[in-house]
């Protein structure tokens, strides 16, 4: 079947490779690439992050996780397993775990070895997308599979298209398809100079997070409800500066590369469904890389 899908982030790219993997004659359309876009600003760890806690969801994080290990041993990808440490200030954790499942047993272990101020926290094995490495290999991937890609064209209506369609726009679908239900939510960043931090570290009871990367450690981060600016405030970075060395004592916080924000594409529950000879995938918020492979292959079911 021809399809055209719709958008440049981790969810069309991979949507696109998935359905070009069924023998479906695949075109990619977008208006940006990488780096102009949220899923280049990602943390971009494997992390259920504000999602829905029901079967469907479960299964495509499950399917996510077993495809990027597998992504992982591919030289080049951007892609590794890596432990991610979570850390508590109150004691054990019961209430966001339900995806523990998806996880092999033996990648997951409770911390003894804790900083000071936290009275808990576990370890679990994820994989890590390098953003600025592993959305050039999507995309490579797409071109070596012979897709055609066109970029820079902000489409105003799907009627300005023909045929099948696989709206993968991120918040673009709030004007493309007139769906208030999409909001932004804003998460800024310092990027440090690289560090031998060894995990990705998480404070379970304040946004801050640590991660690890070759061209750099990404400290986060914010959850803004409802901010449309793409812009950092010197105030918020420096606090979340000042939380840093709590949960990596030793880290450097006086090199900053460069400080950037994100808008994650926030909406109660992902809109995966055909509308006519549109399919919609949008509304990743905080998890696109965590469900991308698992959601991409339900589009592909759907296609057939
Ligand atoms: C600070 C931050 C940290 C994050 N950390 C993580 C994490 O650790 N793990 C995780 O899983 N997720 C994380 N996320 C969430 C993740 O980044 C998003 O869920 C994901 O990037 C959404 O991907 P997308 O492809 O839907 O959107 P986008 O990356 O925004 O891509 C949308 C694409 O559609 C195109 N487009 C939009 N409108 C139109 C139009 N009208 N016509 C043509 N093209 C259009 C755009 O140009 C773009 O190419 C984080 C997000 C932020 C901001």
């Amino acid at each position: 079947m021809d399809i055209t899908v719709l958008g440049g982030g981790v969810i069309g790219l991979t949507t696109a490779l998935k359905l070009q993997a069924e023998g479906h004659r695949v075109t990619l359309r977008t208006w940006k690439v990488h780096p102009d876009i949220t899923s280049e600003r990602a943390a971009a760890f494997w992390s259920p992050y504000r999602i829905g806690e029901d079967e469907r969801t479960f299964s495509w994080i499950a399917e996510t996780y077993r495809e990027l290990e597998k992504i992982s041993r591919i030289p080049g990808s951007g892609v590794s397993m890596i432990p991610l440490r979570k850390y508590l200030r109150d004691g054990e954790d019961t209430t966001d775990r339900w995806w523990l499942r998806a996880v092999p047993d033996e990648k997951y272990s409770p911390l003894t070895d804790l900083p000071a101020g936290f009275a808990a926290g576990w370890t679990v094995a994820v994989p890590l997308m390098e953003t600025p490495v592993y959305l050039p290999y999507l995309m490579k991937r797409l071109l070596s599979a012979g897709v055609p890609i066109h970029t820079g064209q902000q489409l105003r209506s799907f009627d300005e298209l023909e045929g099948t369609l696989v709206n993968c726009t991120g918040l673009g679908s709030r004007e493309l398809c007139n769906d208030p239900g999409v909001i932004p939510i804003r998460g800024q960043i310092a990027l440090l100079s690289p560090q031998t931090v060894g995990a990705i570290v998480v404070d379970a009871d304040t946004p801050t997070y640590i991660v690890p990367r070759a061209d750099g450690c990404v400290v986060g981060g914010t959850y803004e409800r409802g901010q449309e600016q793409e812009t950092t405030d010197p105030a918020t970075i420096a606090a979340i500066l000042e939380r840093a060395p709590g949960l990596a004592p030793g880290i450097d916080t006086t090199r900053v590369l460069r400080t950037y924000a994100g808008l994650r594409p926030y909406r109660s529950s992902v809109r995966l469904e055909r509308d006519g000879r549109v399919i919609h995938h949008y509304g990743h918020g905080g998890a696109g890389f965590t469900l991308s492979w698992g959601a991409a292959a339900e589009v592909a079911r759907l296609v057939r």
